[in-house]
């Protein structure tokens, strides 16, 4: 029976919930916001499927991408958080008559994972939602669909995708796994009372909420806020969910030792920002995104065909990438952080105490406010 003792050694990713053949295994949020697996003795039948199952406990190391690609599909270069291949792949998929799985922001703004079999099913999951995506049934019904004999292309985090690879158990030659480069992902439970405490802030009834709008510019992209038929820009450095997720002040315990980094996965692609595009591929760099694709698997590089893609110098394109191949160092206030979290009266004002302020930041941070002042002038009615 699954008993989660350290959490850093639970990912999260429902394996173990899928597979159990009593269900008596659900999700159950802890003090912290993220969710973990918790099992029911009265009702487990010692099977032990669920610490099979668990990514986790068997890793193996990769063998390095077949090929790394720099790719910006220009139709899907708006509203995409890079260059937009998560959607030009997505529309090959469900135009053969396939399923998409990805992330989508409910009406409720909670972050969970969806199917789709159409374009514009497909809109939903595009753009990077900086928070873990609840992914309930889903590798269930990835499951039927393979049996009903449809493609289906999943998306997701490396935790993600090596859950559901392990819960698969075969290869299956129908299934395309897609992950991002991810640096690690705060819980849903910190996510819910962020939403709420701007919603208050902007005494708004929130609709929307964007992690990465690239109007502006691509490394510049704003965290925008929607609701009551307007719009509220803030550029990312200045939001104090965002800082907090980019200096790993609230990451999931196990995503400082993720060991799915490096291609570990298993995946047949990795997407991820470009960074570097500087040096890598100059010409390509007009601060509008662009993708880094690193084609894992002979299966992976099928997929891409059609796609303007150019091929780069590994080494260049993973150089300002670091999160592909370190983990995160684990924050000295974490701790402080989320004991404190709960009793916290303006939630806004005790995260931005937890920002730490680099010279560089307080440069950065200046910027953004004389950017701020302006953006609140344009406010969109
Ligand atoms: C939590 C997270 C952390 C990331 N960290 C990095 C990083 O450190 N460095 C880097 O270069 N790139 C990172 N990325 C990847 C990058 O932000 C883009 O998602 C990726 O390059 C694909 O962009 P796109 O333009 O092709 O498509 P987009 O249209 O932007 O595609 C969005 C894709 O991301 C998936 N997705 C969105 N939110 C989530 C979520 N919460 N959980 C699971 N899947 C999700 C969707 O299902 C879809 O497949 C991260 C993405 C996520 C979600």
């Amino acid at each position: 029976m699954i008993r989660i003792t350290d959490k850093a050694k639970c990912c999260g990713c429902t394996a173990c919930m899928n597979i159990c053949p009593v269900q008596c295994i659900v999700m159950r949020r802890d003090r912290e916001g993220f969710d973990y697996p918790v099992a029911n003795p009265d009702l487990c039948i010692s099977c032990g499927k669920c610490e099979d199952v668990c990514p986790m406990s068997h890793t193996a190391d990769a063998d390095g991408p077949l090929m790394t690609l720099a790719a910006r599909v220009p139709e899907f270069m708006e509203g995409s958080s890079s260059g937009g291949v998560f959607p030009a792949l997505a529309s090959k998929v469900t135009g053969e008559g396939g399923v998409v799985y990805g992330a989508v922001m409910n009406p409720d703004l909670t972050v969970s994972h969806a199917d789709a079999c159409d374009a514009q099913s497909v809109e939903r999951m595009r753009g990077s939602k900086y928070v873990q995506s609840e992914l309930y049934a889903s590798f269930e019904d990835v499951k039927y669909e393979l049996s009903e004999g449809r493609k289906v292309m999943f998306t997701g985090t490396p935790c993600q995708i090596a859950g559901l690879k392990s819960y698969i158990g075969n290869d299956e030659p129908d299934l395309l796994l897609v992950d991002c480069a991810c640096h690690g992902v705060p819980g849903p439970g910190l996510w819910e009372k962020y939403v709420k405490a701007l919603s208050e802030k902007y005494g708004m009834q929130i609709n929307d909420i964007r992690f990465r709008v690239k109007d502006r510019s691509w490394r510049k992209y704003d965290f925008v806020v929607c609701g009551d038929g307007r719009s509220v820009a803030t550029p990312h450095q200045k939001d104090p969910y965002m800082l907090l997720f980019l200096q790993d002040m609230t990451l999931r315990p196990s995503c400082y030792q993720c060991p799915f980094r490096k291609g570990g996965s298993g995946s047949d692609l990795t997407l991820a920002d470009l960074w570097n595009v500087s040096e890598a591929a100059p010409e390509m760099d007009d601060d509008r995104g662009v993708s880094l694709i690193l084609v894992n698997t002979e299966r992976g590089r099928r997929s891409i065909s059609g796609l303007p893609v150019k091929e780069i110098d590994q080494v260049l394109a993973l150089k300002r990438n670091g999160a592909f191949a370190q983990n995160p160092q684990v924050p000295q206030r974490r701790e402080e952080f989320f004991l404190g979290l709960h009793s916290a009266k303006n939630l806004i004002g005790y995260m931005k105490g937890f920002v730490v302020r680099t010279p560089l930041h307080k440069k950065v941070y200046r910027s953004a406010r004389t950017m701020l002042s302006k953006i609140k002038r344009r406010i969109v009615k």
